[in-house]
């Protein structure tokens, strides 16, 4: 028998066993008075039950379910374990969500849940960023009073998402960005917006043609120069072996420009690679530095006063083959930006605890506004200039990656008209005793040569 019967049919047969006694004894009006105070008593029972029952569902908490007494008690354990279940089950989906909603918060993606309406319903930290939403604040809005970009809205309301959007937007820090946008349907008309951040990408994209560009720009000159010549040549029977000569050398001129160009290009490429991990060797920094000291003297041909001061005998940890490159750049840019007779020093010293290599010209100077610019690849102040000497733009370029790769810095003083300092400044771990040590005293000029004397 189904349990919810018996317990009410078996009060009744007590009910019943009770009163039957009583009625052959004291009468039938007494047994009916016990058996309708008996059931009285069960009623008040019911609807005591029956109240705490409503009571409770007026404010169902779960810690709340009355006990019950009689037959309501088995009625109350049903209803216990029932919510004690739909509490487990609330709790494991609401962990599932806070799960869902860590994992959109941590996406490196902006996502944005809008409703069939183009409200919205969700979004995550970096579409907060990037947009300037609050999910707080905006669920509920329209995505397009917040995101006004005409374009957004455009490529909302056309429905068609089989490409995605490249969006430029000022962020809620007050930064460019530039979004790929892509909306995804799903559901019956719902939208998930997803944001990638491509600035990086975009600005590498851009540099990239840039150095294409310039790359091309550069072998252009040289190679209609020798176009030029070669055509001319050919079409004379018989060249004048004078012209044919001085068209050979500056054809020659040409290839040496081009060959430059290649030469700097394969370093900065080498260097920029990662597959070539810097060497640690102990560098012997005196002997690299009278080494350019003798460069530049042959460099400059006795046109200008060159000195070497060596302060310290210390040495470097590095690459000699990449510190003579960048320290050789910086001499030989003194030389070609300093007019004749002007004076270079070439430096090399511990200040405190800092390895420290300058060279200081009385050169052209440069304006202060091109300073940071000038390891750009191809940046130059003055074209022409830069190219009647020789250069091919990247010298710089190389010096501020070979002192990256020794993790020192390029610092730039200069004053048009004046000349410029260019210090490569080294970080004290990176200095080393050497085994020998210089032949002069550590902290003393050693050498002071006038270029005129040693041209001479
Ligand atoms: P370039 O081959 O043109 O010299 P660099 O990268 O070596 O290229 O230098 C970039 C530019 O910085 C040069 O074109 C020149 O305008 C400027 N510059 C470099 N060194 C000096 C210097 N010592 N004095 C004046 N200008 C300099």
């Amino acid at each position: 028998m189904n349990p919810h019967w018996r317990k009410p049919l078996l009060t009744l047969g007590i009910v019943a066993a009770v009163v039957l006694p009583i009625w052959p004894i004291a009468g039938k009006t007494a047994a009916l008075l016990v058996a309708c105070a008996v059931l009285a008593l069960l009623l008040v029972q019911h609807l005591y039950n029956f109240s705490l029952f409503h009571d409770w569902l007026l404010d169902p908490r779960p810690d709340a379910v009355p006990n019950g007494t009689g037959s309501w008690e088995q009625l109350f354990s049903y209803l216990h374990r029932m919510v004690r279940r739909q509490g487990q089950t609330e709790a494991r989906l609401q962990e599932a969500l806070l799960r869902f909603q860590k994992a959109g918060a941590a996406l490196p993606e902006a996502v944005i849940l809008l409703d069939a309406d183009n409200r919205i319903d969700q979004c995550n930290p970096k579409a907060e960023k990037y947009f300037g939403l609050r999910a707080s604040r905006d669920r509920g809005q329209q995505i397009t009073y917040l995101v006004r970009q005409p374009q957004f809205v455009e490529y909302l309301q056309t429905g068609d998402f089989t490409t995605p959007l490249n969006l430029k937007l000022v962020t809620g820090s007050g930064s460019e960005a530039i979004l790929s946008i892509q909306i995804v349907a799903y559901g019956d008309s719902d939208k998930l917006v997803l944001g990638r951040d491509i600035t990086r990408w975009e600005r590498l994209e851009t540099t990239r043609r840039d150095f294409v560009a310039n790359v091309s720009h550069e072998l252009r000159t040289p190679l209609t120069v020798l176009n030029g010549f070669l055509e001319t040549l050919t079409d004379m029977e018989q060249p004048d072996p004078v012209m044919a000569r001085r068209s050979l050398e500056l054809m020659l001129q040409q290839c040496v420009r081009m060959n430059n160009l290649v030469e700097d290009l394969l370093t900065l490429s080498r260097l920029e690679s990662a597959v070539t991990p810097l060497r640690d060797d102990p560098v012997d920094v005196c002997d690299l530095v009278q080494h350019l000291y003798q460069d530049a003297l042959a460099l400059s041909g006795g046109r200008h006063d060159i000195r070497l001061r060596l302060e310290t005998s210390i040495g470097l940890r590095g690459s000699a083959e990449e510190l003579r490159s960048a320290l050789g750049n910086l001499v030989s840019n003194a030389i070609r930006y300093t007019p004749d007779g002007g004076r270079i020093e070439l430096h090399w010293e511990l200040r405190g605890d800092v390895p420290m290599f300058s060279v200081t010209d009385t050169g052209i100077g440069i304006e202060a506004h091109h300073i940071d610019r000038l390891t750009e690849r191809f940046y130059r102040v003055d074209r022409s200039r830069s190219r009647e000497t020789g250069g091919t733009g990247l010298g710089l370029a190389i010096v501020k990656h070979v002192l990256s790769r020794h993790h020192a810095r390029l610092d730039i003083q200069s004053e048009p008209g004046k000349g410029s300092t260019f210090a490569a400044v080294f970080p004290p771990d990176r200095a080393v005793v050497m085994d020998e040590p210089a032949e002069a005293p550590a902290v003393a000029v050693r050498a002071v040569e006038d270029a005129t004397t040693a041209a001479s």
